[in-house]
């Protein structure tokens, strides 16, 4: 089969034909139809510290996907060839503290496809049973395909309720526009978006946010302020992973608010924290990965009711065989989501 890899440990990706993926012990094999890129795929391209830390090549990376189960591995019966899936790219271990108190996203064992075993930019992907997510026979599969960074977006928005509330969002790549359309979805009176990218922008406007900011055209303050007559917003979205941009933005949550933190920061971040969060009575939340199942249940019905669209969010669709045009397009930040279609 054809599968894009990370062949050694070096910047690069390789498409190479290499044998279908062998089935470990509850292990299903998965035809994938469409798969996408994250940021993490780029930054294992580019060979980032955090990449070459973890990763140990040779490694078919990508973990967001919707394909069909073909055959059910050692130990797995039941699962019916051709239903449609897609896969919690979270593997757990299911022993540790985190994971029997509730909290699989954070087990201390975490695995992760495409980064830990072999992914999805691949004609078939093995993976665990228990991590399959069966889609909804509404949800077509370049959408279904979203729905693991959805699953991000959602716990990034719902730490806590969001209804009537007031919203920033520092950061329109593919994670903001999420968080805006699910903002809109869920209940949020006033959202507001910040990125120095117009494409961004322009999109975010079409996804679901109100106001649209370029901090590079002018400070964002102002325009918040404005916005929120003179109070702040209630909650902050932090998916830029720019300290820029949360300095800017953390003086302009209302006191007693809200802050989530998604982005990944290159460095340690300097806070006012006396100031601008003690003396506030701010809340932060620090959010990695997504709330295994719930964010998944919660987004197949948002998705498959219609209450959430985010089909305008998929800007290209190509071939594994353009690979490279689609990292192209990720590095230059002119795209939205970039779908491959496999045996779709
Ligand atoms: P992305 O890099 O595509 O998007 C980041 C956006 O922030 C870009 O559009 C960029 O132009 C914008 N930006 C840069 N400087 C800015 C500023 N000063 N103000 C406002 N916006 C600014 O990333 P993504 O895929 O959308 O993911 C968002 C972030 O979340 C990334 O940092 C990513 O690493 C992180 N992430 C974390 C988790 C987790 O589990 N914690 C999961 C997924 C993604
Ligand atoms: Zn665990």
């Amino acid at each position: 089969m054809l599968a894009v890899m990370k062949e050694s440990p070096a910047p690069g990706l390789q498409l190479k034909e290499v044998p279908a993926p062998a089935l470990g012990p509850g292990d299903v094999l998965v035809k994938v139809h469409y798969a996408s890129i994250c940021g993490t795929d780029s930054l294992i391209e580019h060979w980032a510290p955090w990449a070459a830390n973890r990763m140990k090549p040779p490694v078919i990376i990508g973990h967001e996907f919707a394909g069909e189960v073909v055959e059910n591995g050692p130990g797995v019966d039941g699962i019916r060839p051709g239903t449609r899936v897609s896969a919690e790219s979270h593997f757990f271990c299911g022993r540790c503290t985190q994971c029997r108190t509730g909290k699989p996203e954070i087990c201390s064992e975490l695995k992760i496809m495409g980064v830990d075993r072999d992914g999805a930019f691949a004609e078939y992907v093995a993976i665990p049973a228990k991590n399959l997510w069966m889609n909804h026979p509404d949800i077509p599969d370049q959408i279904a395909t979203l729905q693991e960074p959805l699953g991000n977006a959602l716990d990034t928005l719902l730490a806590e309720g969001v209804v009537g509330k007031r919203i920033l969002i520092t950061g329109a790549g593919p994670i903001g526009l999420m968080c805006a359309a699910l903002a809109r979805a869920c209940g949020a009176t006033r959202i507001m978006i910040s990125d120095p990218n117009e494409y961004r922008l322009s999109l975010a406007g079409k996804l679901g946010a109100d106001i649209v900011l370029n901090p590079k055209v002018a400070p964002i303050r102002e325009s918040v302020l404005t916005a929120t007559a003179g109070e702040g917003v209630d909650v902050l979205l932090e998916v830029s992973g720019n300290q820029d941009a949360l300095t800017e933005a953390l003086p302009l949550v209302t006191p007693g608010g809200r802050v989530s933190l998604l982005g990944i920061f290159r460095g340690p971040v300097p806070l006012r924290l006396t100031e601008e969060v003690i003396f506030r009575k701010l809340r932060i939340y620090g959010i990695t990965g997504r709330g295994i199942f719930s964010t998944w249940q919660t987004l197949s019905r948002l998705l498959s009711s219609r209450r959430l669209d985010i089909s305008q969010l998929i800007t290209h669709e190509l071939c594994l065989q353009d690979f490279k045009k689609g990292f192209e397009l990720m590095e230059a930040g002119r795209c939205g989501k970039v779908l491959f279609k496999i045996n779709g």
